[in-house]
């Protein structure tokens, strides 16, 4: 058993945990930081990275404010988001100090706050200018941000211990005095005396039960078998447990909002290698067009103009019968996507025409692959899919008509991605929601002190990042998502309110 004092304990080292912890070193607290895994980085470790800072400016400041909070529907608390919104300026000063860097993708204008296309999520969530991190070669972006957080944190006489998960945490009088650490190999212990805990640990995506108990979904592997209906397209999740969250909870901790950062993808081998980024064939650009979607009744159930808004897609289907959806086209819109190209392209996946769509198919099915399919019939497709025939074979002739008439009598869709479905051979592939990790479950304030179902702060506990970010959407937090920006926004707030509770910063009003 080692034994430590400091200032400040760090629990996890991704976005979230390491801004805190250089944040707090440098107003001159002592601090230890303690991550689960043999390295730093968390859910980014392997990543490139896009950030969005919004200008150090109240009036773009007051319209991210506005544009947030009406998104949540007045859900969300406005301390949470004032704290994220506010700080996110923060990141390009935190960059230059630890040496990373990074380039402007984006910036935006003050009327376009709120508005506009957010690559992937809704327009009310594009409210920064948007960066890259910049890494080697086209990734790695974020890895070096916090290999090079890391380095400025142990240059400063930061301690940090990698494979040494947090135990528990320790209050005396009610106040937090202190955590227990024990290495993942060796089993040795550090008990270490400290004033306040920062909980820094990320989602639970690795905790099934608590992904059933508290989303709802069934999560069994990243090719949804045996009934699974949800997956995570990342891949450091072993460590993702929820064990701050747990900790948080015992010591009386409020539970927050918990939720998934929803989007649509298809499981299975063959389709994302081991980050999002790595796209083995183009059926990521397939599977977010907006031409003919329904569920497993055959139902249609959303404008699927909606389809590259990936949040809107993971939550509506999210809400069907075995929480799956399918989008269904035909021989003709195969043919148009391969002379003409996609009507829809997720920034990243950028694809002017599709290529030989039916071999795409195949690859996938010899991959064994079970939720894409290319039939003769539509009869067959529904026998295949598992979709319910009559209700497939009624809605198919109701979208045809809708067609031809040129106007979408159940949703209203823009005409010009109205495409029939007649010409067989027929090709369906299966989507489910889809996260990075899981948003939310510990209730903070403004401040990111952890709070009781009283709304009083557990004094010395704070949390930032995925395991907090719930917060900001609201309960649930449908729609809402946990990104870097937040993780770094929320690390900044975690450290400042830490370090006037332990009274080396002045508090500001
Ligand atoms: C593949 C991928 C791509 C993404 N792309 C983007 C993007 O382009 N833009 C964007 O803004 N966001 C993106 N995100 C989301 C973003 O990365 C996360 O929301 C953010 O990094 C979360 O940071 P965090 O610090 O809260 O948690 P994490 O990064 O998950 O870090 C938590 C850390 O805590 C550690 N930990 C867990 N339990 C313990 C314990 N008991 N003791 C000590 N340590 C513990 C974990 O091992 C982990 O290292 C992406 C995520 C992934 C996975």
């Amino acid at each position: 058993m080692q034994n430590l004092k400091v200032d400040i304990v760090v629990m996890g080292s991704g976005g979230a945990g390491l801004t805190a912890a250089v944040t707090a070193l440098d107003y001159g607290a002592s601090v230890a930081c303690f991550e689960k895994r043999p390295f730093q980085a968390g859910s980014v470790s392997n990543c490139a990275i896009g950030v969005t800072a919004v200008k150090n400016d109240p009036r773009y400041q007051a319209a991210a404010f506005n544009s947030i909070f009406n998104y949540t529907n007045y859900n969300g608390d406005p301390g949470v988001i004032k704290a994220w919104i506010n700080n996110t300026w923060r990141i390009l000063p935190f960059m230059d100090k630890v040496g990373a860097k990074y380039k402007l993708r984006a910036e935006l204008p003050l009327e376009k706050v709120g508005k506009g296309e957010a690559g992937g999520f809704p327009p009310q969530t594009r409210i920064g200018d948007a960066y890259y991190m910049i890494g080697r070669g086209k990734g790695h972006g974020s890895a070096i941000v916090a290999l090079q957080s890391r380095r400025y944190f142990e240059a400063h006489g930061g301690q940090f211990f990698v494979d040494t998960p947090i135990v528990d945490i320790f209050t005396e009088g009610g106040k937090v005095c202190g955590v227990l650490a024990k290495h993942n190999k060796t089993g040795e212990e550090y008990k270490v005396e400290c004033k306040a805990v920062i909980v820094a640990s990320g989602g639970f995506g690795n905790d099934r039960e608590m992904i059933k108990k508290y989303i709802g979904h069934n999560y069994t592997d990243n090719n949804c078998s045996n009934g699974g209906d949800v997956l995570f397209n990342f891949f450091p999740t072993e460590t993702m447990t929820g064990d701050g969250h747990k900790l948080c909870w015992k010591l009386g901790g409020a539970k927050g909002g918990m939720g998934i950062n929803g989007h649509n993808l298809v499981p299975g081998p063959g389709i994302i290698g081991n980050t999002p980024w790595i796209a083995y064939d183009e059926t990521r650009v397939m599977e977010e067009q907006p031409y003919f979607w329904v569920n497993k009744n055959g139902e249609r159930f959303v404008d699927e103009s909606q389809s590259s808004n990936h949040m809107a897609m993971g939550t509506s289907i999210a809400r069907q019968p075995g929480k799956m959806g399918y989008i269904i086209y035909d021989d003709d819109t195969r043919e148009y996507l391969e002379t003409h190209g996609p009507d829809f392209e997720y920034f990243i996946f950028q694809a002017e025409h599709l290529h030989d769509i039916k071999g795409q198919f195949e690859r996938l099915a010899k991959l064994g692959n079970e939720h894409a399919f290319m039939t003769d019939t539509l009869e067959e497709l529904a026998d295949k899919a598992g979709i319910d025939k009559e209700g497939l074979l009624k809605n198919v002739a109701r979208y045809n008509y809708y067609c031809d008439q040129g106007r979408d009598g159940d949703f209203s869709k823009d005409p010009k991605f109205m495409r029939p479905v007649r010409k067989g051979p027929f090709y369906a592939l299966r989507v489910f929601n889809a996260g990075y990790s899981t948003v939310g479950g510990i209730k903070v304030n403004g401040r990111m002190e952890v709070i009781n179902d009283d709304g009083k702060p557990i004094p010395g506990l704070y949390s930032a990042g995925d395991c907090m970010v719930g917060e900001l959407w609201g309960n649930p937090p449908v729609g809402g998502i946990g990104n870097y920006s937040h993780a770094l926004g929320f690390g900044f707030t975690a450290a400042d309110s830490a370090c006037e509770y332990i009274g080396i910063k002045e508090e500001e009003l």
